[in-house]
């Protein structure tokens, strides 16, 4: 079992397997061009496999595969077979924008995928090329459509930005609630490499509006996630990310692998553990010591700074880390 310095079992792995990306999101790259990371060092998802398996030796029982846009690997379905046919209780989940879900939403299913987290930010598509500088729309809402018909389970993220998008935290919700799927708000971090001056919406700002329409009631925390769940009147059930309020790194049970083997114990926390050399060799032993240290160094609390100053700003890009 992994348990870290603060009595945090750790039980969840969030697998970055490219820093690419086929969209540019206001609050993630906007002006990173196109092919910057053409030159990216991926670790081989072999290499990837191997560390994996040693993890899930360890306590390992959730990974999510994340980016950059994962689906952008052509060799996602084969990865995730292996890991399921390696530990078939392990729970597999994915998190994309859905652009090209539809195309591998089958195999990734047939291969052992359970869940799919889809980032959806607005329902109108000249919002959606605004965020993410692609005309995407049509994309995403068939692979939700093909992502459910195959059976994948599926919760939908949203970043509310003032300004942006935050007159349709109604209309998503109500989206959300047709079709039976969970919707989380996720409160937006500043970050170096987002547009400067956008602003996200806190916890309290999205009640504020929800509150026109329902009456969401606090229900409880989301088991084994980050969330807080709410629920209407009618019992749909929604969440909202908020990484903001300060109980947010109690539960915390997860570290992250980069798609360059570095691993990380803290989404914002600068300190990180070189796994590169030990996947690259195949070499268990240092993949299992790397593993052990990023646990031992994880910290009780995330080192994430909302500060006006750029220079304050943390620096630690949700690409990079896999958000
Ligand atoms: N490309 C995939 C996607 O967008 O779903 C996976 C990677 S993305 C980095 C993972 C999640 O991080 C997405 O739900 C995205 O909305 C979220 N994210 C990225 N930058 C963020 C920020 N600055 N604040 C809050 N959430 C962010
Ligand atoms: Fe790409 Fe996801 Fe970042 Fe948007 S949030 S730019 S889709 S990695």
């Amino acid at each position: 079992m992994l348990k870290d310095t603060f009595g945090r079992t750790i039980d969840y792995i969030r697998v970055s397997v490219t820093k690419q990306c086929n969209f540019r999101c206001q609050y993630c790259m906007p002006d990173t061009p196109m092919d910057f990371f053409d030159n990216e060092e991926y670790v081989p998802l072999d290499n990837v496999l191997a560390f994996l398996k040693i993890a899930i030796d360890e306590g390992i029982k959730k990974i999510r595969i994340t980016g950059g846009e994962p689906l952008l690997r052509k060799d996602l379905s084969e990865f995730v077979a292996a890991i399921h046919a390696y530990a078939p209780d392990v729970h597999l989940a994915l998190t994309t924008n859905a652009f090209l879900l539809k195309r591998y939403a089958k195999a990734l299913k047939e291969a052992g995928l359970a869940r799919v987290n889809i980032s959806l930010d607005s329902l109108k598509s000249d919002r959606i090329i605004k965020i993410s500088k692609k005309d995407g729309l049509s994309a995403i809402l068939d692979g939700i459509d093909t992502a459910q018909e195959v059976g994948l389970k599926i919760k939908l993220n949203m970043v509310p930005l003032k300004g942006i998008n935050d007159d349709e935290i109604i209309s998503m919700l109500e989206f959300a609630k047709d079709r039976g799927i969970l919707l989380r708000y996720i409160e937006y971090m500043e970050n170096t490499h987002a547009k400067l001056g956008i602003k996200g919406l806190k916890e309290a700002q999205i009640l504020e509006i929800l509150g026109q329409k329902y009456t969401p009631t606090l229900l409880e925390k989301e088991n084994f996630g980050p969330a807080k769940i709410y629920t209407l009147e009618d019992d749909y059930a929604f969440g909202i990310i908020a990484p903001h309020n300060d109980d947010f790194c109690k539960s915390c049970n997860r570290i992250r692998l980069t798609s360059e083997g570095t691993i990380c114990p803290c989404l914002y926390y600068q300190d990180s553990v070189d796994a590169k050399e030990a996947m690259l060799s195949s070499n268990p032993q240092a993949m299992k010591a790397a593993l052990h240290q990023s646990v031992y160094n994880k910290p009780e609390k995330n080192q994430w700074s909302e500060e006006e100053n750029p220079a304050e700003i943390s620096a630690r890009a949700f690409y990079y880390t896999g958000g």
